[in-house]
């Protein structure tokens, strides 16, 4: 955790703009998008990935994606796609739990 480039977004280390901030996450714009939309929905905890994390954090999950739904609407997207990359062979290269949101469509 101690390293973990998201943890010190969190923290406000590197003056990210969030669109969004809760108890439980963030929301930022990926830093290299893939798609004209492409922001990060970002667990305020730090759970390394789906595989790692507890039953518990099901609320957490839940709440990502309610957030995603949300920010989407917000900003007026019409359709978008939702990713989670699960370890390394999943493409997952920050181990701290975010979902893509992806829209080839510009908001
Ligand atoms: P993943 O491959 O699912 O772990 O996705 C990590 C994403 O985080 C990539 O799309 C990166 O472009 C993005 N990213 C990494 N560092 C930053 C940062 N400092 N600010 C914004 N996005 C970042």
């Amino acid at each position: 955790m101690g390293d973990c480039v998201f943890c010190k977004i969190i923290a406000g280390e590197f003056g990210t703009e969030f669109l969004y901030e809760d108890d439980l996450c963030v929301i930022f714009k990926d830093m290299a998008p893939k798609a004209p939309t492409h922001l990060l929905i970002v667990s305020k905890k730090h759970i390394v990935s789906i595989a790692e994390m507890d039953d518990s954090d099901e609320v957490i999950v839940a709440h990502l994606i309610s957030c995603a739904r949300d920010v989407a609407k917000s900003i007026g997207l019409r359709g978008y796609n939702l990713q989670i990359n699960v370890g390394k062979d999943g493409g997952q290269e920050v181990f701290h739990l975010h979902i893509h949101l992806m829209s080839k469509f510009n908001s």
